[in-house]
């Protein structure tokens, strides 16, 4: 089959004129950030579709480009072009709609076209050419695949639904699906029913031939949603996620390009995917700052999921117990209608009920203290308050499950010397070196460096001691506290991959670990219908990051642990313990109040002007030479301020900085930054594109001495 050649836009060529065919061709590569033009040979023509991978000469060497964009212009225009060498495509690898949306993306972003494009890319495609053969072996054919291998298969013909649905998901659904295409965002408890509003939805666009795309934060927790997906639809499931082999991602996205699977599962990446006919796009748990992708482009998955959606007029559901602020916001600009569902409908149907202990006034508990400090070795105080003990032992004598979760990996965050005061901290990155005793070392949590744990002070060779709190230590303490119980330890040091992520998971269900300890990879998603006591140790961990979003992650983070209690029929507690016991962020995930939260979090944002109230951007500058850093970042700022001053816009906008980054020191850079926000996204691009041609700073760049980093709707502040 050959595809027949698109009507051209654009047509530049005079109609008297013999005409030749022009392509615009992205290459995916940095140093290449725009889109080139190349002429076709006439052999060539008809094949030339946006779309296909071609090989193009730069300057004296050869690369793989994708095909952007093809018209017509007068030959004797074409003349001045350099032909295209090759096209290694039978069909295009890329839709007319991905290539929309990567360049939405790239001009959104702020990011290199290619580099953008690179994201709907097989892996191997090489942008510079290694040998003549490259793009062979990936060559996609136009003859059929049969069902790839790597589509999840399903053993099972599609579950029905639970006996009914509950009216609030009825609505839900018939709302989505009797609408013209629409984006929506889902609010509903953990346990309310929404992935079952998402299957159903799913199920009813595969009747009429329509397929359907997830996206979840982090793939690495999704074996539950998969199964779901399989039994229920009954269709196989591709997954597309960063840990497949270059192989498996190949064919798992040649089986879409060809229509052979309807059905993605994946982390933000996915969004790229070549689905056929897409009729759906899910984001669940939209709220989760991993949606924002953290290196260039850094799109965030949540908003290209809506615009990808409207491109394709597929339905876009955005679903969460704690929606984001910007996607509430968007609901009050009509961007998204709101559907609810305000209940749990299974197990004993209710929230658990959380109680707040104030470690301020453990005066009180100092005797039990006393008792326990004999039996907890190593560990100076107990940070296990009274009634969390109390709990774990009544939960573990009834045979039930605990969960305790801790935002912080290792033993102790701090070693510090108790006679000087010295404290380890990494070479490379401000930040302390976390204690691990198991390991007998201290780690450094943003440059991965280890050093062997010192007993005496390098400085003065006094004892040093280890202060603070990580995993590893609750779980300790809880072994000494608790010899009997059987503990695992849910964080990114303990499980390090999808097997013994798997196999910890599987241990939980099936009941062999009693009291389960973990980080954030424990709060999300995870149904285990025996736990029956969910502790947060210290609920203060998230409030005090220099993030204006602080409040809100902690208030998410706080609902989704809690809601993890009270998924089975026996009824649950939870306990939060805390210094900040009066801290809006903790009282309102007490009493399980979204509204009242968003009210009292809206306001502040809204005085403050910080997003989504404002359009943001994040600039960094950074260097090894930190005097440069901090030079040029005060140049940066000043440029800009005079700037804003000439064009008369200081109304609409405001420049904060320049500032030292939180992390002022990261893998041997130093790091300032400067925060920008402005009253609509035009202004936004104009003031980034002012700092982008800057003289000097273009200078500093191109001769690598500093790099510029543009975060356009910044999530990660630090
Ligand atoms: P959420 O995604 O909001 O956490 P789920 O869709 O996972 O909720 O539902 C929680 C549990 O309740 C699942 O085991 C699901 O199969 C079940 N469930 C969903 N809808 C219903 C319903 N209408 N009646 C009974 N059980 C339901
Ligand atoms: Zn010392
Ligand atoms: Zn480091």
């Amino acid at each position: 089959m050959t595809a027949p050649l698109p009507i051209p836009t654009n047509d530049t060529a005079r109609a008297e004129e013999p005409v030749q065919m022009q392509v615009q061709v992205a290459v995916p590569l940095f140093a290449i950030s725009g889109e080139l033009s190349y002429s076709v040979p006439t052999e060539l023509a008809t094949q030339a579709i946006p779309g296909m991978r071609v090989i193009i000469p730069v300057g004296k060497r050869k690369f793989v480009g994708v095909i952007t964009a093809n018209n017509h212009i007068s030959s004797v225009d074409g003349t001045r072009l350099r032909p295209i060498e090759q096209i290694l495509d039978e069909l295009p690898l890329l839709s007319p709609e991905q290539i929309e949306l990567c360049r939405f993306v790239a001009s959104y972003y702020v990011a290199p076209f290619g580099e953008v494009i690179k994201l709907c890319l097989p892996p191997g495609t090489q942008a510079l050419l290694k040998t003549a053969k490259i793009g062979k072996k990936a060559k996609l054919k136009a003859a059929s695949h049969s069902h790839s291998q790597h589509a999840a298969q399903s053993g099972l013909v599609a579950e029905a639904s639970p006996a009914t649905l509950s009216p609030h998901q009825n609505t839900a659904i018939s709302t989505i699906l009797t609408n013209p295409p629409g984006a929506y965002l889902l609010e509903g408890v953990t346990g309310s029913g929404k992935t079952q509003v998402y299957l159903e939805v799913a199920r009813a666009l595969l009747a009429k031939g329509l397929s359907s795309l997830f996206i979840v934060p982090e793939i690495a927790l999704t074996e539950q949603l998969l199964a779901r997906l399989q039994a229920f639809l009954g269709e196989p499931v591709v997954l597309l996620h960063s840990n497949l082999t270059p192989a498996a991602r190949r064919e798992a996205l040649f089986t879409l390009a060809t229509g052979n699977a309807r059905i993605v599962l994946g982390a933000r990446s996915a969004l790229f995917a070549p689905v056929k006919n897409l009729g759906l796009i899910v984001v669940d748990e939209e709220h989760e700052p991993s949606f924002k992708q953290e290196e260039s482009p850094r799109y965030h998955a949540r908003d290209v999921a809506i615009y990808r959606a409207k491109l394709e007029s597929a339905i876009a559901i955005l679903g969460s117990a704690t929606p984001s602020l910007e996607s509430l916001y968007n609901v009050d600009c009509g961007k998204l209608t709101h559907l609810m569902l305000p209940e749990r409908v299974s197990g004993a149907r209710t929230l658990p009920k959380i109680e707040v202990v104030d470690l301020r006034a453990r005066k009180a508990h100092r005797q039990s203290q006393r008792e326990d400090r004999a039996k907890s070795e190593g560990s100076r105080i107990s940070i296990l308050s009274r009634p969390l003990k109390e709990a774990l032992a009544a939960c573990l004598a009834a045979k039930q499950q605990a969960l305790l979760f801790l935002n912080k990996r290792g033993y102790a965050g701090i070693v510090v010397c108790d006679t000087c005061g010295h404290m380890g901290m990494c070479k490379e990155c401000s930040v302390s070196l976390t204690y691990y005793k198991s390991k007998n070392a201290m780690l450094c949590h943003q440059c991965g460096h280890t050093e062997r744990a010192t007993e005496k002070c390098p400085e003065c060779s006094n004892d040093t001691v280890a202060l603070g709190l990580g995993t590893e230590r609750i779980e300790d303490e809880v072994r000494a506290l608790f010899p009997d119980a059987r503990t695992g330890r849910l964080d990114r040091d303990a499980v390090r991959d999808q097997s013994e992520l798997q196999e910890l998971l599987t241990q939980t269900q099936a009941g062999l670990i009693d009291v389960l300890i973990g980080t954030q990879m424990l709060a999300k998603g995870h149904h285990f219908p025996n736990v029956t006591l969910v502790g947060v140790v210290l609920a203060d961990t998230a409030l005090s990051m220099p993030d204006f979003r602080a409040a809100e992650r902690a208030f998410h983070t706080l609902v989704q642990v809690a809601g993890r209690a009270g998924r089975g029929d026996e009824p649950a507690r939870v306990i939060f313990q805390t210094f900040n016991p009066e801290h809006p962020a903790i009282g309102f995930a007490r009493t399980h109040d979204t509204e009242g939260f968003v009210a009292y979090e809206k306001a502040i944002r809204a005085a403050l002007k910080k997003p989504p109230f404002v359009r943001s951007a994040l600039v960094r500058v950074e260097s090894t030479d930190p005097r440069l850093a901090k030079q040029l970042a005060g140049l940066v700022a000043d440029d800009l301020r005079v700037h804003i001053a000439h064009t008369n816009v200081g109304a609409q906008c405001q420049v904060l900085g320049p500032a030292p980054a939180p992390y002022e020191k990261l893998r041997g850079f130093t790091r300032y930054h400067l925060f920008i926000s402005t009253l609509g996204s035009k202004l936004r691009s104009q003031l980034i594109a002012h700092i982008q041609n800057m003289d000097e700073l273009k200078k500093s760049v191109r001769q690598k001495r500093c790099r510029l980093i543009v975060d356009v709707d910044p999530v990660h502040m630090l």
